[in-house]
């Protein structure tokens, strides 16, 4: 697998080609495309390039794009997801309007059209194991063996389906297969599975089945009933396809779709399956589908992602039918990209040091205007209060400074942003010697931030007023996986979990208008990155995630032409 660069954000791709050609030659009308998502998990990123090539190509084609829930596995599919996917949906700007289906509504349908199969000859009751029929199956270069049970009548099959189908047998005593080849070169071929018996309680259809369809015999029917003309699906389906279109060829469904296979989004550092999702949810990884450091739609956006930016990536990414790994600095340039524009900018402390300004007016409060963004002036300005005391990043001071550190030291001057230049005349240690207080002098003839005389220091830094400051706890992400390739070269997965993937500051500062910031809104804590409110946060205590630093190394490596070989 080969890292991939960003193609051009044009939206020929090899599937939108495909579209155009068959609306073009008259092949179909309109398109027709669905996602079909199995209500087991969260959405992760991952759905969100299907979500967007789906409903991006509905919209861009004047077709439409079908919500459908997969939900033909009932023992692992809950309410609480298909909730989580809609609202998932929704946010990330996308809409199915009325059509909203679910898998299990041709339930009745499917098993029609299962006994059709039986009657013509095309399916039977198979009373091998499920470890028999994996023995009979063969392998790559071995054909598999015929089951005992692939010629018996079809009316005693049909009996026997209609038993499993009324509760007769337990879980795994039976199956419905497909009478397709043995010997055929692709293992789908050889009579597959086309339903299981599993007495388990379904979200929707409660106890009325106790047979349930696989995922290859209820897909293709299901988009067939719906009239999807284009089912486009990851790479790992290819091999189905045969499959797919024998179903369609054989049974008396309604319309004729087909099946396109692209490649799904693989990101370094991360991890990209329900299964492996769920664990880290299960045994306490992390602090639920929706923590700020898992690649769920609802964790990105919890983190502050907005849905631009993911749409961006994935318009970024492109669509191609190559599998490769895309680096997750490209997601976080596309953010960036974003939020740099719209992030308005805040003043926040994280470590916070005190500077008393000796020579301002003891109880005197100021409200100094400060530019919402600086780089965009209709994003206006707000009031932010100056007072005697402040608090100032303590990595703002340096006792003895280095060189090219141009901020805060015993005489020298700096700016406070939009407010004055101080200098530092002393500072204060407690009895171990740690610096707790600055005392410091301002200039009140640099109100606003500039020097009538046009003298400029070279440092500028953020503040925020002592005796206004909201306490806050902001949480540090980092990755939750260590290895670019989390896994690779059959390492456990869970060996290459970060243990510092997540760090919380207590005690942080933040300017008084953050108290009131809602979930999700992110904004720029100005010099130290980009932050929104958690959900965790209540009243009197706030608490803020950092959606990204401002530093955009992706962006850097790019520039300088690097970025294929990192
Ligand atoms: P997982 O393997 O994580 O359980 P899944 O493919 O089983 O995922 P589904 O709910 O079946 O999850 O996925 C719904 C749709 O999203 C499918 O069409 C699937 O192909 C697509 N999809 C899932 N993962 C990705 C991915 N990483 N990149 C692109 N599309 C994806
Ligand atoms: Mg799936």
């Amino acid at each position: 697998m080969s890292i991939q660069t960003p193609s051009s954000p044009e939206r020929g791709d090899f599937i939108r080609e495909i579209v155009a050609a068959d609306l073009r030659e008259g092949r179909h009308q309109t398109v027709v495309t669905r996602f079909p998502p199995e209500p087991n998990g969260y959405l992760h990123i991952g759905h969100a390039k299907s979500i967007c090539l789906n409903f991006g190509i509905a919209r861009e084609f004047g077709g439409r794009c079908h919500l459908r829930f997969d939900d033909t596995n009932p023992t692992r599919e809950e309410q609480e997801y298909i909730d989580a996917i809609e609202a998932d949906l929704r946010w990330l700007g996308f809409d199915w309007g009325e059509h909203l289906y679910y898998a299990s509504d041709y339930f009745e349908r499917l098993y029609d059209w299962a006994v059709h199969l039986v009657r013509t000859g095309k399916a039977y009751v198979d009373d091998l194991t499920a470890e028999e029929i994996r023995e009979h199956r063969g392998t790559f270069t071995e054909p598999g063996r015929e089951s005992p049970w692939r010629d018996r009548p079809a009316d005693e099959s049909l009996g026997l389906f209609a038993r499993m189908r009324a509760g007769e047998f337990p879980d795994g005593a039976r199956v419905l297969r497909a009478r397709i080849d043995m010997a055929a070169a692709n293992i789908n071929l050889r009579d597959p599975v086309l339903y299981r018996i599993l007495h388990a309680e379904h979200p929707r259809t409660g106890g009325a089945w106790c047979v349930y369809p696989t995922y290859d015999f209820a897909h293709g029917q299901s988009d067939a009933i719906e009239g999807v003309t284009h089912s486009i699906c990851t790479l790992e389906f290819e091999d189905h396809r045969p499959l797919y279109d024998w179903l369609i060829d054989n049974l008396p469904v309604p319309s004729r779709p087909h099946q396109y296979e692209f490649a799904r989004l693989n990101l370094t550092h991360t991890v990209l399956s329900k299964r492996v999702l769920l664990r880290l949810v299960d045994e306490g990884h992390v602090r639920g589908w929706d923590d700020p450091r898992m690649p769920t739609l609802s964790g990105l956006r919890r983190r502050g992602f907005p849905a631009a930016g993911i749409r961006d990536f994935v318009t970024m990414v492109g669509v191609a039918k190559a599998d490769n790994v895309v680096e997750v600095g490209m997601l976080e340039h596309a953010v960036r990209g974003v939020l740099n524009r719209t992030a308005p900018r805040r003043f926040a402390v994280l470590d916070p040091l005190k500077v008393v300004v000796e020579d301002y007016p003891e109880g005197q409060v100021e409200e100094v205007e400060v530019p919402n963004n600086p780089e965009d002036p209709s994003a206006g300005s707000r009031r932010v209060p100056f007072t005697r005391e402040l608090w100032i990043e303590r990595d703002d001071f340096m006792e003895e400074p280095v060189r090219k550190f141009f901020r805060l030291a015993p005489g020298r001057e700096v700016r406070l942003r939009s407010a004055y230049f101080v200098a530092c005349r002393e500072a204060v240690k407690d009895a171990a010697g740690r610096v707790v207080e600055l005392r410091c002098t301002y200039d009140p003839a640099t109100r606003g931030g500039d020097a009538p005389d046009g003298r400029r220091p070279k440092g500028t830094l953020h503040w925020v007023s002592a005796a206004h400051a909201v306490p806050a706890e902001v949480r540090l992400y980092d990755y939750l996986f260590r290895s670019p390739h989390p896994g690779a070269d059959g390492r456990d997965l869970f060996a290459d979990l970060n243990p510092d993937s997540e760090t919380v500051l207590s005690g942080c500062f933040v300017e008084p208008s953050l108290a009131g910031l809602p979930a999700g809104e992110t904004v720029q804590f100005e010099r130290l990155g980009y932050f929104c409110p958690d959900p965790d946060s209540a009243p009197g205590a706030l608490v803020f995630d950092r959606t990204l630093t401002l530093r955009d190394t992706w962006a850097k490596l790019q520039a300088q032409g690097r970025h294929d070989t990192a």
